[in-house]
């Protein structure tokens, strides 16, 4: 099972502590993170493993929806901040309507991710 991980910079710093408290069961069940690129960066100095697309701006959330539209990703936790103002907004709304497309399940937000990754 392979996991999407994305958060706009103003949320970076919570979903890394999102990854590290649920870290143990990631390992359990053998998830694999893949993340864009700056995200990706956090994960990694936080000591997790991680497959780093390009940064969010430079096309990794296309490059994640290119996957999730092959069948390589089963779920998006993308920890929006809904108070920035992002140059590839099209970009995040595509990969958005592309779970839709894919029924792939996606969180937007703290709480939804923590239950969606209790579902695991
Ligand atoms: P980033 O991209 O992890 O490279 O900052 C996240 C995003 O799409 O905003």
């Amino acid at each position: 099972m392979t996991i999407a991980i994305i958060a706009h910079d103003g949320k970076k710093a919570e979903m890394v502590g999102f990854i590290k408290d649920h870290t143990e069961l990631l390992q359990k069940k053998s998830i694999q993170l893949i993340a864009t690129g700056t995200t990706g960066s956090h994960l990694e100095r936080a000591g997790l493993d991680v497959e780093k697309m390009e940064s969010g701006p430079m096309g990794g959330d296309a490059q994640i929806a290119g996957r999730l539209v092959e069948g390589k990703i089963d779920m998006v936790i993308f920890f929006r901040d809904p108070l920035g103002k992002h140059p590839h907004e099209v970009d995040v709304s595509m990969l958005m309507r592309l779970c839709d497309v894919h029924n792939i399940p996606l969180a937007t937000n703290h709480a939804a991710a923590l239950r969606l990754i209790q579902t695991l």
